[in-house]
């Protein structure tokens, strides 16, 4: 199967939701087209002191609501049309969590896990160097964060070279950044809790209580570790999780998610040492008897919930026939293509999309920029009580839009994001 180029699939999402919900074609020719687009070179020195040069992208899709916010990734197969689609997303995220931003995302083609420590830092540093010396990044202007194989130290380091540049503190240009240097209480798992909020809320119109609602979450990195943790302790039962080396399916009917997460620490992925090729020694894992299950096999298991937490593109035309899932959670940007949402919508398989069920990453985000730009500090049960109020109004929005155009929770959420921005745009006399 060849896979479609994401920035295409946005636009396809996009050009549904406009004709149904009637949005004139002005508008949809401005959402169709990012704001800007940056491409430059990185230049940085390796250790062994020779020179090296990778892309990088900057795209900044629509700053009607406010500054564009949006991560930046390194890795090797970041290319401006996936930037863009990202871009373009994050533009309907801030605007679902009705925050006051835009949509941006950054990219550098390149293999982090293929450079030392000191060279990922020079990496950054040149990437920031680049964006704040072209005027890309500023605290009112763009706000970047941390993608996939970026992290809080990386963030220190781009926030280091900004200020170097300016002279001046100025926390609030990139979120995401460790809690010493600003850095907001709950950040780390808020992406996760969101998506929990939302989920809570969806059983609870379907009236299915935690202790009869069996979860297999693909991906147990930083969205699905904390997802799979904290919808474990809420009572939900978590059957199976998975990795990119392969998923195990916990026979006692609820996996101990600490233990999983101890042995991946040990081990380096679910599958760790305990399997090799086809053969497996399940029983190393003591105290949780399990079996071993493909990331295809993960994803057609008969729950009620399956969190896709891991990459885009996993449901698609060619395996969406297979799901047997009460219901999708889509932790991952992108993971449903729109030919598998098509098959999914007919054998009334419900998608709670990305640009709901993740927004929580960005709405922390946001409170982070908050905080640094007015110098306050809030407490972590007031972060994520502010969480819990923005994914629930989100979701209740997405849920009245649906009412009207009778229609999917994708579609709606397009519906409700491009209306939100649609309306800004003509307020402020572009459109
Ligand atoms: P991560 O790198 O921490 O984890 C990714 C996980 O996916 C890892 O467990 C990895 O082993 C697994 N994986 C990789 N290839 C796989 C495969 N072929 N099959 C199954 N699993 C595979 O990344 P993350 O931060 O958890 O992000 C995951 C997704 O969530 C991405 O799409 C990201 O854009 C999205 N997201 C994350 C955040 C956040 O705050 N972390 C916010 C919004 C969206």
């Amino acid at each position: 199967m060849t896979k479609k180029a994401p920035y295409q699939n946005f636009l396809e999402n996009l050009k549904a939701a406009a004709k149904t919900a009637k949005i004139k074609l002005e508008a949809l020719e401005a959402l169709s087209t990012p704001e800007a687009i940056h491409e430059f070179e990185v230049k940085f020195k390796l250790d062994s002191g020779e020179a090296k040069s990778v892309p990088g992208y900057r795209v900044q899709h629509n700053s009607a609501r406010g500054p564009y916010k949006g991560g930046i990734r390194f890795h090797p197969e970041a290319d401006l049309n996936e930037v863009k689609a990202l871009a373009s997303l994050m533009s309907l995220k801030c605007a679902v969590a009705n925050i006051p931003m835009g949509g941006g995302k950054g990219g550098v083609q390149v293999n982090p896990k293929e450079l030392s420590s000191d060279e990922v830092q020079k990496l950054s540093r040149a990437y920031f160097r680049i964006g704040t010396e072209k005027n890309i990044f500023s605290v009112d202007k763009d706000i970047p964060a941390p993608d996939v194989y970026t992290n809080p130290q990386v963030m220190a380091w781009m926030l280091d070279e900004h200020e170097k540049i300016l002279g001046h503190k100025s926390p609030g240009v990139i979120t995401g950044k460790p809690l010493e240097l600003g850095g907001s209480l709950g950040r780390s798992y808020a992406t996760s809790q969101g998506g929990f909020f939302v989920l809570e809320k969806y059983l609870e119109s379907q009236n299915k209580k935690p202790a009869e609602t069996t979860i297999a979450i693909q991906g147990f990195g930083n969205a699905g570790a904390y997802f799979a943790d904290i919808a474990s302790k809420a009572g939900y039962r978590v059957i199976a999780v998975s990795d990119s080396k392969g998923g195990v399916v916990c026979d006692s009917g609820a996996c101990q998610i600490e233990q999983l997460q101890a042995y991946k620490a040990e081990y380096g992925s679910l599958r760790g040492n305990f399997c090799q090729g086809e053969k497996c020694d399940i029983h190393k894992m003591k105290k949780e008897k399990m079996h071993v299950v493909s990331n295809d096999e993960l994803l057609e298991l008969e729950v009620d919930v399956l969190v896709l937490a891991a990459l885009d593109g996993v449901i698609h035309a060619d395996n969406a026939e297979n799901i047997k899932a009460g219901m999708i959670l889509e932790l991952a940007n992108g993971p449903v293509t729109p030919e598998a949402d098509a098959i999914l919508e007919a054998k009334n398989i419900d998608v709670i999309p990305d640009i709901l069920a993740n927004a929580g990453g960005v709405t922390v985000s946001y409170f982070e920029w908050v905080q640094n730009r007015s110098g306050d500090v809030w407490e972590e049960d007031y972060v994520i009580s502010k969480l819990k109020k923005i994914m629930e109004n989100a979701f209740a929005d997405l849920l009245q839009v649906r009412e009207e155009f009778q229609t999917s929770h994708r579609q709606a959420a397009f519906i409700l994001g491009t209306e939100r921005i649609v309306k800004a745009m003509e307020l402020r006399g572009t459109i």
